[in-house]
C-alpha cells in the first residue's frame, strides 16, 4: 500500500487498513516476532502541517512472539497509537523528501512514496520488547540438555550439585 505524497488533499488523507495474520511477511527480519496470532487493523491518517507531512495512526493486533528463555512462541496483545512528522522541501517542481530529526530510520520512503505497510512494520518492531518473556515464572531450558523446564524435569541441576 503506497500513498504519493506529491497528492494529498488539503484536509488530509485517512486510510484504514485490515490485515490478515499472514501479512506479516517472514522477509521482516525480527528475532522475537514469529508473526501475528490475530488480524491487524488501524488507521492512518497524512497531513501537511506547515512543511512537514503529519502521520498519524493507530493500530492493533496480537503478536505471536518467541520467548528469550524458553523459545517456545506466547500472544502478546499489542495496540498502539503514533505520530510523527517528515520533512518535505518542495524542489524543482518535485518533492525533496528529506529525513526529520524525529525519524532517522526512513525505510518507508521511496521517491514521492510513502509506503504504508512499512510505517506498520516499524511501529509493531518499535513496540515489541527488547527481551521478550513468556512469563516472568517462565523456567527456560536446561542448560546442560535443553529439556524445556516449564514442561519437563531433568536431573542435570542434581548431577551438577554433585560434581561440586
Ligand atoms: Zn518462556
Ligand atoms: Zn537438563
Amino acid at each position: 500500500m503506497k500513498i504519493d505524497l506529491t497528492n494529498i488533499p488539503p484536509d488530509g488523507k485517512y486510510i484504514e487498513f485490515n490485515f490478515s495474520p499472514d501479512w506479516w511477511n517472514p522477509d521482516f527480519k525480527n528475532d522475537h516476532i514469529i508473526g501475528l496470532s490475530m488480524p491487524l487493523s488501524g488507521w492512518i491518517k497524512l497531513h501537511y502541517f506547515a512543511k512537514k507531512v503529519a502521520v498519524e495512526g493507530a493500530l492493533s493486533t496480537t503478536l505471536k512472539l518467541r520467548c528469550d528463555r524458553c523459545l517456545e512462541p506466547y500472544d502478546k496483545p499489542l495496540s498502539t497509537n503514533f505520530k510523527f512528522f517528515l520533512s518535505v522541501t518542495p524542489y524543482a517542481g518535485d518533492l525533496d523528501i528529506k529525513l526529520s530529526e524525529e525519524d532517522l530510520n526512513l525505510i518507508f520512503i521511496d521517491g514521492n512514496y510513502l509506503y504504508i505497510d512499512q510505517i506498520i512494520k516499524e511501529q509493531i518492531i518499535l513496540n515489541t520488547p527488547m527481551k521478550t518473556i513468556c512469563s516472568v515464572n517462565c523456567k527456560g531450558l536446561c542448560p546442560v540438555c535443553g529439556c524445556n523446564l516449564n514442561f519437563e524435569t531433568c536431573s542435570c541441576a542434581k548431577k551438577l550439585n554433585t560434581i561440586k
